[in-house]
C-alpha cells in the first residue's frame, strides 16, 4: 500500500505547490501589484489553476485510488490514510466534472472581474459592474449543471464547499434564525439609548492602529515567525503552507472597529492554518474543513473573545495608553459596550453580531434567485435595495455601500455566502463545549491568557484540516450535529443583558 500511497502524495503535493502559487499571486494582486499587471497575472492564475486541475484529475489519480480504497477499507475512518484517500475521492469525482476549459474560464473571469468591481466601486455605478456579474452568473450555473443536483442548483453549489449541506437545511435554519433576530433587533432598537457609540468615531491615527492590532492578534496566538500582515482593500487571509499564514487588514481614522476587529477576524482564520497538523501537509486534507468552519474561527475569535467583558478589561488599560487622547473620559466597561452596540447597518462586515446573519440572508436569497433566473442582473440593485428596507429597515443611499461592497462577487463564488452564518453557529456551539471543558474562561481572557483556548481549538479543529465534514467535525467535537441553538441564546443573553431587555423565551 504505502508504494501507491507515495506515488498518490507526490501528486497531491504538485498540486498543492500549485495551488499555493495561484494563493501567493493571488495575494500578491490584492496587496502590492500594479493595476498594470492585471492582464498578465489573470494569464498566471488560469495557466496555474488549468495546470492543477488536470493534474489532480489525471486517470493516473482515479486508478490509484480504486485500487488504495480496496487496501484502505479496513482501516479506521480517521486514520491518515483512509482520510487522505476518502477525501481525495471527493474532490476527484467533483473535479473530474468540471472540464478544464471551465475552470480556466472561472480563474479568468475572477481575475478580470475583480478590478472591474474595483472600479465600479469606487465610482458607485453598478452598470459598469453588470456585464462582469451577468458572466460570473452564467460560470455559476454551468457549474451547477456539470456537477448535478437533484432539486435546486444552488445544492450544487453549497455542497461544494459546505460538504453535506444543502439549500433546504439553509432556508430552515434560516427561518429559525429570522425568527429569533427579529424581534431581538426590535427590542434593542427599543433600548437604543443604552449603548453610546460615539468614542469609535473620534479619530483614531490609522498607523498606530496598524501596530496596535497586530500587537494583540500576536497576544492572542497568532505566530509571526509564520505570518505577516499587510493592507488591502477588503481584509482577507490566505496561507502558503505551514510556515506562512498571512492576513490583511483595512483602517479607517474614523471608525476604530475596522482595524482591529477585522485583523482579530482574519488572525483567526490564521491561526486555524497555523494548527494544521504536520502530517497532512502537501496532502488533500490540508486546508480548512469549509469556508463554514474557517469562519467559526475567525469570527469565535473576533466576537466571542474579542467583543468580551473580559477582553476589554484586559485590552483596555494598554489601548488608552496607545490612544490617550480619544480615550480620555472612557472607562473599560463603556468602551466593552461601544463595541458591541447593534444597530441595523448597510455594511455586512461591520454589521455587528444580532444584524450580520440577515445580511447573508439576503445574498443568499438573491444568489438563489439570480441562479434560478427569478431575478435578473440588471435587477440586482433594486432588489438588494427592497430587502435591507425590509430586513433591516434602512435606505441604501447607493451602489458602493449597497449591492456592490463585497468582493465576492467579482469572482466566480455564488454558495460561499452562506459560510459566514454558519461559521456563527459553529462558533457558538464550539464555545458552548469550550465553556464545559475550560470553566474559569472568562478569568483566563480577564487575564489575557489565550493558550488553553487556543489548544482546545488545536486539538478539536484546526489539527484535522480537511480530514472531516463540517457536520463529522462537530459531532465529534461537540456531540452535535450544526444547531443554531446556541448562537440564538448566545445573543439573547449578551444583547439582552448589553441592552437591559429581558431575554423572552420564544
Ligand atoms: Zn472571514
Amino acid at each position: 500500500m504505502s508504494e501507491k500511497l507515495d506515488q498518490l502524495k507526490t501528486i497531491l503535493a504538485e498540486v498543492t505547490d500549485l495551488n499555493r502559487a495561484t494563493a501567493v499571486l493571488s495575494w500578491d494582486q490584492e496587496t502590492y501589484m500594479p493595476p498594470g499587471g492585471v492582464t498578465a497575472r489573470s494569464e498566471q492564475l488560469s495557466t496555474l489553476s488549468r495546470l492543477a486541475h488536470i493534474r489532480s484529475t489525471a486517470d493516473e489519480v482515479g486508478r490509484l485510488l480504486s485500487e488504495l480504497e480496496e487496501e484502505t477499507a479496513a482501516l479506521p475512518f480517521d486514520s491518515l490514510e483512509a482520510s487522505v484517500v476518502r477525501v481525495t475521492r471527493r474532490d476527484y469525482d467533483n473535479d473530474r466534472k468540471l472540464s478544464p476549459e471551465l475552470i480556466s474560464e472561472i480563474a479568468r473571469a475572477g481575475s478580470t472581474g475583480q478590478p472591474v468591481w474595483q472600479k465600479a466601486r469606487r465610482e458607485a455605478d453598478f452598470k459598469l459592474f453588470a456585464p462582469a456579474l451577468e458572466k460570473n452568473v452564467e460560470l455559476n450555473r454551468r457549474i451547477a449543471d456539470a456537477l448535478g443536483y437533484k432539486d435546486r442548483p444552488y445544492d450544487a453549489l453549497i455542497d461544494r464547499y459546505e460538504p453535506g449541506m444543502t439549500t433546504d437545511e439553509l432556508e430552515t435554519i434560516f427561518a429559525e434564525l429570522k425568527k429569533a433576530i427579529v424581534p431581538l433587533v426590535a427590542d434593542v432598537a427599543r433600548n437604543a439609548d443604552a449603548v453610546d457609540v460615539r468614542v469609535l468615531y473620534r479619530g483614531f491615527e490609522p498607523a498606530a492602529q496598524v501596530k496596535y492590532a497586530l500587537d494583540v492578534v500576536t497576544k492572542l496566538g497568532y505566530d509571526l515567525e509564520r505570518g505577516r500582515q499587510d493592507i488591502s482593500t477588503h481584509p482577507f487571509s490566505t496561507t502558503f503552507g505551514p510556515g506562512d499564514a498571512r492576513i490583511t487588514t483595512r483602517v479607517s481614522r474614523d471608525f476604530f472597529n475596522e482595524c482591529l476587529f477585522g485583523s482579530i477576524h482574519e488572525a483567526g482564520h490564521a491561526m486555524y492554518s497555523q494548527g494544521h497538523g504536520d502530517d497532512i501537509d502537501h496532502t488533500a486534507l490540508w486546508g480548512g474543513a469549509s469556508p463554514g468552519v474557517h469562519e467559526s474561527q475567525s469570527r469565535l475569535w473576533e466576537n466571542l473573545v474579542g467583543r468580551s467583558r473580559g477582553f476589554w478589561k484586559h485590552f483596555f488599560p494598554s489601548l488608552r495608553s496607545a490612544f490617550p487622547e480619544p480615550l480620555r473620559d472612557i472607562d473599560d466597561e463603556a468602551f466593552f459596550k461601544a463595541v458591541n452596540k447593534s444597530y441595523p447597518s448597510l455594511i455586512r462586515v461591520e454589521a455587528d453580531e444580532v444584524t450580520y446573519n440577515l445580511h447573508i440572508m439576503l445574498r443568499f436569497e438573491l444568489e438563489n434567485e439570480l441562479l434560478e433566473d427569478k431575478l435578473k442582473v440588471r435587477d440586482l440593485p433594486e432588489a438588494w435595495n427592497t430587502r435591507m428596507k425590509s430586513y433591516l429597515g434602512i435606505n441604501v443611499p447607493n451602489d458602493r455601500e449597497g449591492v456592490l461592497q463585497d468582493v465576492h462577487w467579482s469572482y466566480v463564488s455564488f454558495g460561499i455566502f452562506p459560510g459566514y452564518t454558519i461559521g456563527n453557529l459553529i462558533g457558538a456551539q464550539l464555545m458552548e463545549k469550550i465553556r464545559a471543558a475550560i470553566p474559569d474562561l472568562d478569568a483566563q481572557i480577564e487575564r489575557g491568557e489565550f493558550v488553553a483556548l487556543l489548544r482546545w481549538l488545536r486539538k478539536n479543529v484546526h489539527v484535522h484540516g480537511r480530514k472531516f465534514t463540517p457536520n463529522e467535525l462537530l459531532e465529534r467535537a461537540t456531540g452535535k450535529p450544526l444547531t443554531p441553538a446556541p448562537w440564538i441564546a448566545y445573543v439573547r443573553e449578551k444583547y439582552g443583558a448589553l441592552y437591559g431587555v429581558k431575554p423572552v423565551p420564544r
